[in-house]
C-alpha cells in the first residue's frame, strides 16, 4: 500500500509548474497561490489551486502554514470561483489527503469543479 510521504518532493510536477519548469494554463495567481486548470478536466471548468509554499497535503498544511497563508488560500479559491463565474451556477471543492484518497500529486491542492451539474459526490469503492 502506498504510504503518506513525510519530505516533500521538490520535483513533483506542481513544483515544477510553480518554478516555470512546466508550463500551465494560469488562471489565478497571487503572494500565496497559483491557479490553472487542471490537464485532466473532469468536468467544463476544472481547475487546480495550490499554494506557493512547499505543502505536501492538506494535513500538512493545516499543520504547518501560517494563519495569513491560510486564510488567504482558501479566500483565493472563493475568488477564482467567481473569476471563472460559477460562484452562482455551483462548484464542488475537493482536496485528497494521503493514500485512500487517490491523492498523486503530493503537493497540496484545490480542485475547483463547475461549469455543468457534477452528480453524487463519490461513486462508492470506486478506483
Ligand atoms: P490528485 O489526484 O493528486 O488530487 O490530483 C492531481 C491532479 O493533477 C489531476 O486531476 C491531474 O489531472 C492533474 N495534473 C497532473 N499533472 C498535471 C500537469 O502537468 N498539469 C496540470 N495542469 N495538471 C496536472
Amino acid at each position: 500500500m502506498q504510504k503518506i510521504l513525510n519530505n516533500y518532493d521538490k520535483e513533483n510536477i506542481f513544483a515544477k509548474i510553480l518554478r516555470s519548469e512546466i508550463p500551465c494554463s494560469k488562471v489565478y495567481e497571487d503572494k500565496y497561490a497559483l491557479a490553472f486548470n487542471d490537464i485532466n478536466p473532469q468536468s467544463e471548468i476544472h481547475i487546480l489551486v495550490i499554494p506557493k509554499g512547499e505543502y505536501i497535503s492538506f494535513n500538512d498544511f493545516s499543520d504547518k502554514a501560517s494563519s495569513e497563508e491560510i486564510n488567504s488560500f482558501f479566500k483565493t479559491v472563493r475568488k477564482v470561483a467567481k473569476q471563472v463565474g460559477i460562484d452562482t451556477s455551483g462548484y464542488r471543492i475537493i482536496s485528497n489527503h494521503g493514500p485512500d484518497s487517490h491523492q498523486e500529486v503530493p503537493h497540496f491542492h484545490v480542485h475547483i469543479l463547475g461549469g455543468n451539474p457534477l452528480g453524487t459526490l463519490l461513486v462508492k469503492g470506486g478506483k
